[in-house]
């Protein structure tokens, strides 16, 4: 199996890795072309600004929404926001999943913090919780049906969504061992 990372700038390199580690081929993508033959994308944290402007300078907008109407997509953080319907500021968005995210939603990034979730959808029937670290993280301010929420922090913070295929998180599994978002993921596929 095939599955893209989107690599125009961000966390990229961690997820092509972990893919390795579990036995997927990860193939890093910059140009439309780069999407043929892939199960997949994952659309990793970063700055979701200057990910849009190289995704809408590389003529990526069109392919990557023509990708996600058949295939499973993944963003993390600055992927989360890239894949929003709504985030009241102006900025080049896939305009994906039906969710309002609010960015930098915890401050900056000396506000970047670490804790662990409970996450019914990874715990097929026990209940380990996954570690999650939040950096520069944006929140979920609302999810509208047809996606649904899948994680908060204690607070009730909504802080992933799934939408059929498609994924979101604002916190970044590729930087912890556990690899149950990964193989969720790749369920999703
Ligand atoms: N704060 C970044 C943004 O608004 C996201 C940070 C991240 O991806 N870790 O795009």
């Amino acid at each position: 199996m095939k599955v893209g990372v989107l690599a125009l700038q961000g966390a990229f390199r961690e997820h092509v890795k972990i893919l390795h580690r579990i036995g997927v081929e990860g193939i890093e993508v910059r140009l439309p072309e780069d999407l043929e033959g892939l199960e997949g994308l994952i659309i990793p944290g970063g700055e979701s600004t200057t990910m849009g402007k190289l995704a809408v300078n590389y003529n990526l907008m069109e392919p990557l929404r023509n990708f996600a109407s058949e295939k499973a997509v993944w963003g993390i953080c600055a992927g989360m926001i890239f894949m929003a319907k709504e985030i009241g500021m102006n900025q080049p968005l896939l305009g994906l999943m039906d969710i309002v995210v609010e960015r930098n939603a915890f401050g900056r990034q000396a506000d970047s913090f670490k804790t662990t979730l409970n996450i019914p959808v990874l715990n097929n029937g026990y209940c380990k919780p996954f570690p999650a670290v939040f950096i520069r993280a944006p929140k979920l301010s609302s999810v509208k049906e047809p996606a649904q929420v899948i994680a908060n922090l204690p607070d009730g913070t909504a802080v992933a969504a799934q939408q059929g295929k498609w994924l979101v998180t604002s916190f970044h599994p590729e930087l912890t061992e556990d690899l149950r978002f990964h193989h969720y993921f790749l369920k999703l596929i």
